[in-house]
């Protein structure tokens, strides 16, 4: 399976698209093309070995990796959750590669921001941003027959 890119999901998800214009319109940190091509070539992976976090990003290798239950058979019930996951990171690529800012700083708290999301305390305090509940989690990983 070809493994999409954070540009292959502006262009065909009509729900990204419209928010990533908007967000990066006026940006002050994407003004290299070269560092903009880079956050769209990010990888965007489905990592069936999260468990307690909606998503995660890695710099190093340029991927972002997020929960398999976006992917699955209940994948519209978590819709606007992926959403706001995939802009969050994102945002942690942006902030990273352009001001070198890792984490939940002021940083990425604009950038996050200006995709039209409200940064939430738990952003200021380093967690990440969704919890799931591990018996909700357990539940639809039953229902897929998946295995965590
Ligand atoms: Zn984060």
């Amino acid at each position: 399976m070809k493994t999409l890119t954070v540009a292959n999901y502006i262009q065909n998800d009509p729900a990204i698209k419209p928010r990533w214009a908007a967000g990066t319109l006026y940006s002050p940190y994407l003004t290299q093309t070269k560092l903009f091509n880079l956050i769209l070539d990010y990888k965007v992976k489905i990592n069936k070995k999260i468990r307690t976090t909606a998503g995660k990003i890695h710099y190093d290798k340029c991927e972002i990796h997020l929960h398999e239950i976006y992917f699955g058979a209940d994948a519209a019930k978590w819709r606007e959750d992926f959403l706001h996951t995939f802009f969050h990171e994102v945002s942690h690529a942006i902030a990273y590669h352009c001001k070198g800012e890792p984490g939940h700083g002021p940083v990425w708290q604009h950038i996050f921001a200006n995709f039209g999301y409200v940064p939430t305390r738990c952003h200021v305090n380093g967690a990440a941003f969704i919890e799931f509940k591990d018996q909700e989690v357990n539940d639809i990983a039953d229902g897929l027959g998946n295995m965590f």
